[in-house]
Order: structure tokens, then C-alpha cells, then sequence
């Protein structure tokens, strides 16, 4: 069965156009990005897209100047902060090397982290906290939700342990009592690992790496991989042809976490905003 993000994020689309028309002042999402990276370019007009769609503004903040100094994105960074008309801050990842990202993603205020990658959000999530739920982790769980799909109990083992994907959404899935399996480059007999999953979720950037034998009959199979084939075609980690057979479940590339990542961003949008008025009730 298909894992159908396009769907399911429609609904939480919807849920955001609702909120909106009870919203009467302006809600501004700051996308923030340096220098030339194709991929963060379809990123970003998706996302500024999907504003439209759902009545958020979206200013993008472009130094299209891959040489560009740290401070001076530091300082537009902390401008945005101060602005009471910028609800959220969005820095599209990754930045040009010599720029460090961490110090970037700490600037952003707490209250208009929308991708909720600061530290301060990352360990209240680890400590079992209300917090801003990163877009792509959460993203994922909502998808497993509405099919029904209960983790609590269940093996699953995640390939990748980035700070946007892999770490958090091991945490989210602890608290939500699965067994969690964090693999990354350095995990050694991978296969023997991801054949003992009931639920696999893929996060390497690794084109159509997880093949059939490398899953247990009957898992669960999520693919966050956004890469290109040899044709240049779009597709995840999972080889999804051969995986779909012996799957239960299996997320699409494009349609499946995708979307979904683009739909919640536009939520937390919202609960930055709820953040900002000290409704701190920021568990939606
Ligand atoms: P990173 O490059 O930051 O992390 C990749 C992780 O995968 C690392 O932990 C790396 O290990 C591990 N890894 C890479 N290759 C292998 C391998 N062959 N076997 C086991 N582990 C491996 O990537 P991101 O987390 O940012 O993104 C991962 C993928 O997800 C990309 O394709 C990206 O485009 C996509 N993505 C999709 C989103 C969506 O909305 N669908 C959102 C965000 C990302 P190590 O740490 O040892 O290097």
C-alpha cells in the first residue's frame, strides 16, 4: 500500500487555509539562502508556492554571492529576529562551506525557528519537551498515522543521522516507544540490520540504494531520499520496483515525505506565530 504524502498533505494544507481565514494580521514566512544551489532552488519555490497557496507571505532573503561574509548573514538574521512583521525564519540548508551553519541556525530566535533545528529546540525535543517538531521527521510520523500505523513497540531502524532527518526523528520515535535503530556510513552489516526492521526509513541521499533483499516481508518502507538516477530522474533511496512487492507499506518518490515536509513547514509557520502571542500550546 501506498503511502500516498501528496494526500495527506492536502489535508494539512486545508487545516492551515482554515486557520488562516481566522488570522487577521499578516503571517510572514523569511526564507533566508546563499549562492547558487539547484536543489535548494526547487526547494525554495515549492515552499514559497505553497505560501501562496495557503495565504502566507514569503520574502526571500537571496545573497546569490557564494563568497559572501558570515556576519553579514548573522546580522540579516538577527534584523528578522527584531522585525515584529517576520513570524518565521527559514535558512535553506546547506549553506557555502566556509559559513557556519551552526552558528547561523543559533541566531535565529527560538520563537521564529520554523524548522526547529536550534539547540534549544533539539533538546527539549530530546527531552521529551513540547517544541517546534522539525518538518521532515514529523512529517513522517503524521504519514505513518493516518494509515493507521502504530510504531509504539515496533523495530525501526533509521539510515541516516543528519541533525534534520536521522537524529530527531529517532527521538520522535522513542517517544512515541519504538525501538530505534540510528545507521549512518560507518554501520557495519547494514543488510542484516535493515532486514530486521519493521519499519525502515530511509535518509542516506543515496540513489535507489535499499533493494528488495535488504527488507524483512511485510515492513514498513519510508523513503525521504530526494536524488537523480543515471537518466536524471528524480527518485529516493529505495529501489521502489523491486521494494514495492514485498513491502507493506512503501512512501513514493516524488509523493511521499516530500510534500509532506512543505505541508508542516506551513504549520509551524502557524506555530511560530502562536509562539510569538505566548499561546505556548505548541503540541499540534
Ligand atoms: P546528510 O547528507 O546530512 O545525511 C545523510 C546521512 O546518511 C548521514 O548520516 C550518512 O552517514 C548516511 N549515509 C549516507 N550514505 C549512506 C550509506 N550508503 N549507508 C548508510 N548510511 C549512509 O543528508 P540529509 O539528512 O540532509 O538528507 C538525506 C536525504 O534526504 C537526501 O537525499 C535529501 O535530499 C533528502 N531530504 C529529503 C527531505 C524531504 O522532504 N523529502 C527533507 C530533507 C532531506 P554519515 O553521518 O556517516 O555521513
Amino acid at each position: 500500500m501506498i503511502l500516498d504524502g501528496k494526500k495527506v498533505s492536502n489535508l494539512i494544507i486545508n487545516q492551515v487555509k482554515e486557520q488562516m481565514r481566522d488570522i487577521e494580521d499578516d503571517v510572514t514566512l523569511a526564507i533566508v539562502s546563499v549562492g547558487k544551489n539547484p536543489a535548494s532552488e526547487i526547494y525554495i519555490r515549492n515552499k514559497m508556492k505553497m505560501c501562496q497557496i495557503v495565504g502566507i507571505n514569503c520574502i526571500h532573503y537571496h545573497n546569490n554571492n557564494n563568497h559572501v561574509v558570515e556576519d553579514s548573514i548573522v546580522d540579516l538574521i538577527v534584523d528578522l529576529n527584531r522585525d515584529p512583521r517576520i513570524t518565521g525564519i527559514l535558512v535553506q540548508l546547506p549553506l557555502p562551506e566556509h559559513i557556519n551553519e551552526k552558528r547561523v541556525i543559533e541566531t535565529i530566535s527560538p520563537l521564529k525557528d520554523v524548522d526547529g533545528f536550534s539547540n534549544y529546540n533539539i533538546g527539549r525535543l530530546w527531552a521529551g519537551d513540547s517544541c517546534v517538531y522539525p518538518c521532515t521527521p514529523d512529517g513522517i510520523i503524521t504519514l505513518l498515522e493516518h494509515y493507521g500505523i502504530n510504531v509504539s513497540g515496533k523495530h525501526c531502524v533509521i539510515i541516516g543521522r543528519s541533525n534534520i532527518v536521522g537524529k530527531p526523528l529517532a527521538a520522535m520515535m522513542l517517544q512515541k516507544n519504538a525501538t530505534v535503530t540510528v545507521c549512518h556510513s560507518k554501520t557495519e552489516n547494514l543488510e542484516e540490520i535493515t532486514r530486521q526492521a519493521d519499519i525502515l526509513i530511509s535518509a542516506a541521499g543515496a540513489p535507489k540504494f535499499i533493494t528488495a533483499d535488504m527488507i524483512k516481508q511485510d515492513a514498513i518502507v519510508v523513503d525521504v531520499g530526494i536524488n537523480y538516477d543515471e537518466d536524471g530522474h528524480i527518485c529516493g533511496d529505495v529501489d521502489f520496483d523491486t521494494v514495492c512487492d514485498k513491502a507493506s507499506y512503501i512512501s513514493p518518490v516524488p509523493g511521499g515525505v516530500g510534500p509532506m515536509t512543505v505541508a508542516k513547514l506551513m504549520q509551524r509557520v502557524l506555530i511560530t506565530k502562536k509562539l510569538q502571542e505566548g499561546k505556548v500550546d505548541i503540541d499540534v
